[in-house]
């Protein structure tokens, strides 16, 4: 596909991101198959839909009959709706109170754990004449947002955001901390914590249409967290909802491949060194080429020491340390290596690959990183 690009478009740097949203809609596709159809999904697109651009994951994920969205600024809610979803879409985090009018103007569904807040949030909709839609936040575990008890105070005081006019209770909505890992002990009191506040609320008297707890990492086995709703993220973009896990139940693809070109190729001597610091030295005549791609595209700098890339269906590595927007690559050993042949720096090609997985997990970090890293500069590609 790179190859096409460069003829049809003016790329301008030989490094791009390829998005194929035919793998999306497959995932999407395999975890309704796994998690079955009673369970609702809220597609999450928050940071321009992990750096994969958030209007065409949403065009996807509503074909898919995904028609709810999780954001995390008023930015991407309003962008959604200037192009023209009219969806559901929730505001995973909190956001400041000027923004109340694009809420409510909006349909935007925010969290809610404050009843200063609801309040505000009751007078804005009561003056557009419109009934704004909230979640109450409770914090089951994560530490971050949200009510942390179910005591008769904070029952009372949900009692009171619920009784204030123009405002209507959309449902209870939780995060999980460990749905991720092996072990579950902690996933499961999360669980019943987020079951023990539904029971209070709900004994007032106050309906909650939509509970919504689990994360792609509850879907593997946690389907007690499924309740109403499933807030689906990493899992669609392809990345593995269980680090620790390598054989899935179902096949995900990998939605986002990072390219590039080579832009300078040069044949060196032994002792010849590469990049800043001169952390690389070659140990015999070597071939060196050059990537007009770095950390300022979310290429971080600490993969330089493990960091490859595939070239001709072969694996190489990287020369040097990563600088802001080139890299140099070690291609001694591909025998017909080119200027302009292209590199995948992340993703698939016949047998090899390098998965956002590999990467975060030799730098110490997790995939969502990864992706949102290369989405911030990098021009995206998308393969229907
Ligand atoms: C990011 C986020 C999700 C999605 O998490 P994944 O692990 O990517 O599935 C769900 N809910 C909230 C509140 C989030 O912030």
């Amino acid at each position: 596909m790179g190859k096409d690009i460069l003829k049809d478009k003016k790329l301008l740097r030989n490094a791009w991101i390829e998005i194929n949203l035919k793998n999306l809609e497959h995932n999407i596709k395999e975890i309704k198959k796994y998690i079955g159809n009673k369970v609702g999904l809220t597609g999450i697109v928050k940071a321009d839909g992990y750096g994969h651009g958030v209007l065409e994951i949403a065009k996807v994920l509503k074909k898919n009959g995904i028609s709810s969205f999780g954001v995390a600024t008023l930015e991407e809610a309003e962008q959604i709706r200037e192009a023209g979803f009219r969806d559901e879409i929730i505001m995973l985090g909190l956001v400041p109170d000027f923004v109340n009018k694009s809420i409510v103007k909006n349909n935007i569904i925010p969290v809610i754990c404050s009843y200063d807040s609801a309040k505000k949030l009751s007078i804005e909709a009561k003056n557009q004449n419109k009934v704004a839609e909230i979640f109450i936040v409770i914090d089951t575990g994560m530490g971050r947002i949200g009510y942390i008890s179910p005591d008769r105070e904070t029952i009372h005081e949900i009692k009171s955001i619920y009784n204030l006019p123009n405002i209507k209770i959309k449902g209870l909505f939780s995060h999980m901390s460990t749905s991720g890992e092996i072990d579950n002990d902690f996933s499961l009191k999360q669980i019943e914590r987020f079951k023990e506040f539904s029971r209070k609320i709900e004994s007032e008297g106050i309906e909650l249409p939509v509970k919504t707890l689990g994360n792609s990492g509850a879907i593997l086995n946690l389907e007690d967290s499924y309740f109403d709703r499933l807030r689906l993220g990493i899992a669609m973009y392809g990345c593995s909802p269980m680090e620790e896990v390598k054989d899935l139940p179902f096949i995900l693809k990998p939605v986002m491949s990072v390219k590039s070109k080579i832009v300078f190729l040069k044949k060196v001597p032994a002792g010849f060194s590469v990049g800043y610091g001169r952390s690389f030295i070659t140990k015999r005549e070597s071939v060196i080429a050059t990537l007009p791609i770095g950390y300022a595209d979310g290429y971080r700098r600490t993969y330089s020491k493990v960091g490859k890339v595939i070239i001709n269906n072969q694996i190489v590595p990287l020369a040097g340390t990563i600088c802001m927007d080139q890299c140099m690559v070690d291609v001694t050993d591909i025998s017909d290596v080119k200027l302009g042949d292209e590199v995948l720096i992340m993703g698939e090609m016949c047998d090899k690959r390098i998965m956002a997985d590999d990467i975060a997990k030799s730098i110490g970090t997790i995939s969502y990183e990864i992706l949102c890293g290369f989405g911030q500069r990098l021009e995206r590609y998308y393969k229907e």
